[in-house]
C-alpha cells in the first residue's frame, strides 16, 4: 500500500480533492509513524493509508481522508491531540480525537448479551459524528483483512468484537457489504471446524449454480431487452457466515438443498418503474414459488432504508432461484448505505446551523440513512430504556453516558452523572460505603461529571457510613437521590 495507491483509488471514485493539502497531511503521518511497523512486518503507515483508500472507495470527503491517514497518530506516536489542531485545524483534530476515544470501547471477556447492547451505545454515545463511526468502520475492515499476521490469543477477541460490534453497527447504518466482508473476516477465527464444514459441502453447490446462472442471465437480459429494458444484472454468491447461520436454522437443519439463495440473481435498473417491468417479465418468463412469493421493500422499505424487490422462481432447469430488482440508486444504497451519503458532512459543510443539525432540520428530507434515525431504530431494536430514544435529534444519543466498572461491566447513566451516581448503581450498599473515587486512575471530586468511556473505581470507607446530604445538589439518577434522601428521613426518625 503506497501514497500512490490512496490517489488511484481517489481519481477512481472522481473525489475533488486538494492534493497539496492531502501530501502535506500523509507526509506529517507517515513522519510520525516512521520506524513503527505493523505485526506483518509491513511499514506501518500502510495501514492508515489503507484505511483511507477504503473511505476514498466510499466517497468520502477530504476531512475524513485526511483524519483516516492521522487516526492512529495521537494513539500510538507522541504527537498530542492539541499539535494536529495547530497544524490541520479543528474539525481534523476533533475526528481523530473521536477516532481515538471510541477505539477504546472494547470487548473484555464477556459477551453476555446485555453488556455487548451496552458496549454499542457506549460506542455510538461516544462517537457523535458518524464520520467518525465510519472511520473506525474501515480501520477494523483492514485490521480484520490483516488479523492473519496477530497473534493467536488475540485474534479470537478480535473477531469477536468484529461480529458482535462492529458489523451489527454496519448493519444499521444500511452498509450491506461491508456488514458480510467483516462477518466473513471474522468467521473463520472464531469457528474454524465450522467454517471448514461450510466452505467443504457448499463448494459443489456454488459450482452448480455459477453454471446454471450464467445460462440464467442470459435467458433474463434476452427477454428484458426484447422489451426494451436495457439493465445490469449480476449472480451474487450467498455469504459464507449468512450460510453458515442459516445452515443452523431448525427448519433448514445443516440440509443445504433446502437453501435457495445460494446464488443469486441481481438486476439493477434505472428506475422504480423498470424494477416492477423486470418484474412481471421475470414473472412471465419463470413462475414464481407458491407461497415464499416476492418481498416488496420497493413499497416497504426495511427499517434501516434497504430498499429492493426480492422474488423467488422456477428457472429454466426447475431451480428455486432468488432474484433481486433495485435500482441503481437503491443498490449504492444497501452496499454502502450511511457512507453513500454521509448527511452529516455534507449538511455541516454545506454551511447548516449547529441547530438545525441537532434538530434534524439540516438532513435532506429524502434521506432515509439519516445517521440519528438509524441510530435510534438500532438502540430500539437491541432493547434500551425508554428515555434514550426520546426523540431523533441529533443529541438524543449523548443524553446517556456510558461507563466502565473496574470488573468491566458497562454501566448506563444520564448525562452529568458522577460518581455517586455511579455507586448507587453499582449496588446500593455501595453508596452507603462510598469515601471516594478514582477516574481513569485519578482521584477525583464526587461531584466529578462523568463521560462516556469512563473507567470509574469507587473507593469503599471500612464501616458502614450514612450519605452526605450535600450529595442531592449534584446527583441526576432517581436511584441515588432516593437512596440518600430516605438514609436522612431515617435519621430524623
Ligand atoms: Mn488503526
Amino acid at each position: 500500500m503506497s501514497y500512490q495507491n490512496l490517489l488511484d483509488e481517489i481519481k477512481k471514485n472522481n473525489l475533488l480533492v486538494d492534493k497539496v493539502r492531502l501530501k502535506k497531511v500523509y507526509d506529517f503521518a507517515a513522519a510520525a509513524h516512521q520506524g513503527q511497523v505493523r505485526q506483518s512486518g509491513d511499514p506501518y503507515i500502510s495501514h492508515p493509508l489503507a484505511v483511507a483508500s477504503v473511505l476514498a472507495g466510499w466517497k468520502q470527503t477530504q476531512p475524513v481522508l485526511e483524519a483516516a491517514l492521522l487516526h492512529d497518530v495521537v494513539e500510538d506516536t507522541p504527537v498530542t491531540g492539541e499539535t494536529l489542531q495547530s497544524i490541520f485545524g479543528e474539525e481534523i483534530s476533533i475526528l481523530v480525537d473521536g477516532v481515538t476515544k471510541i477505539g477504546k470501547v472494547k470487548l473484555r471477556g464477556s459477551t453476555n448479551r446485555i453488556f455487548v447492547e451496552n458496549l454499542r451505545k457506549m460506542f455510538v454515545a461516544m462517537a457523535k459524528d458518524i464520520r467518525v463511526v465510519l472511520i473506525r468502520l474501515a480501520d477494523r475492515l483492514h485490521n480484520m483483512q490483516t488479523l492473519e499476521a496477530v497473534p493467536l490469543s488475540k485474534q479470537k477477541r478480535i473477531a469477536r468484537e468484529t461480529l458482535e460490534i462492529y458489523a451489527p453497527l454496519a448493519e444499521r447504518l444500511g452498509m450491506g457489504q461491508l456488514k458480510g466482508d467483516l462477518e466473513d473476516l471474522a468467521f473463520p477465527y472464531l469457528f474454524p471446524e465450522e467454517y471448514g464444514h461450510v466452505m467443504e459441502i457448499a463448494r459443489p453447490h456454488f459450482l452448480r449454480a455459477e453454471k446454471t446462472t450464467k445460462q440464467a442471465i442470459q435467458l433474463i437480459r434476452t427477454k428484458l431487452e426484447t422489451y426494451g429494458l436495457s439493465v445490469e444484472i449480476h449472480g451474487r454468491h450467498k455469504r459464507k457466515y449468512s450460510l453458515y447461520k442459516k445452515l443452523t436454522r431448525p427448519e433448514i437443519d445443516g440440509d443445504l438443498t433446502k437453501i435457495h439463495d445460494l446464488v443469486a440473481l441481481r438486476i439493477i435498473t434505472n428506475s422504480k418503474l423498470e424494477c416492477y417491468a423486470a418484474l412481471g417479465l421475470v414473472h412471465d418468463l419463470w413462475q414464481p414459488v407458491p407461497y415464499v412469493g416476492i418481498s416488496d421493500f420497493i413499497a416497504q422499505p426495511k427499517p434501516n432504508g434497504y430498499q429492493s424487490i426480492h422474488t423467488k422462481v422456477f428457472d429454466h432447469k426447475g431451480h428455486i432461484i432468488e432474484i433481486q430488482i433495485r435500482t441503481r440508486q437503491m443498490h449504492e444504497q444497501a452496499e454502502y448505505g450511511a457512507a453513500a451519503h454521509t448527511l452529516y458532512s455534507e449538511a455541516k459543510s454545506k454551511g447548516a446551523s449547529d441547530e438545525k443539525l441537532e434538530r434534524g432540520t439540516a438532513f435532506n428530507a429524502s434521506g432515509k440513512t439519516d445517521w440519528i434515525k438509524q441510530l435510534a431504530s438500532w438502540q430500539k431494536e437491541v432493547g434500551s430504556s425508554e428515555e434514550f430514544v426520546t426523540s431523533l435529534k441529533l443529541d438524543a444519543l449523548s443524553e446517556r453516558i456510558y461507563v466502565f466498572s473496574p470488573h468491566g461491566d458497562v454501566y448506563d447513566l444520564p448525562k452529568n452523572a458522577t460518581p455517586v451516581d455511579f455507586a448507587f448503581a453499582v449496588h446500593t450498599d455501595l453508596g452507603f460505603h462510598l469515601q471516594g473515587a478514582k477516574v481513569n486512575q485519578k482521584i477525583v471530586p464526587l461531584d466529578f461529571i462523568l463521560k462516556s468511556g469512563d473507567l470509574v473505581e469507587i473507593i469503599k470507607s471500612k464501616g458502614k457510613r450514612s450519605p452526605n446530604r450535600d450529595w442531592l445538589q449534584f446527583v441526576k439518577t432517581a436511584k441515588a437521590r432516593g437512596k440518600i434522601t430516605r438514609s436522612h428521613l431515617a435519621d430524623v426518625k
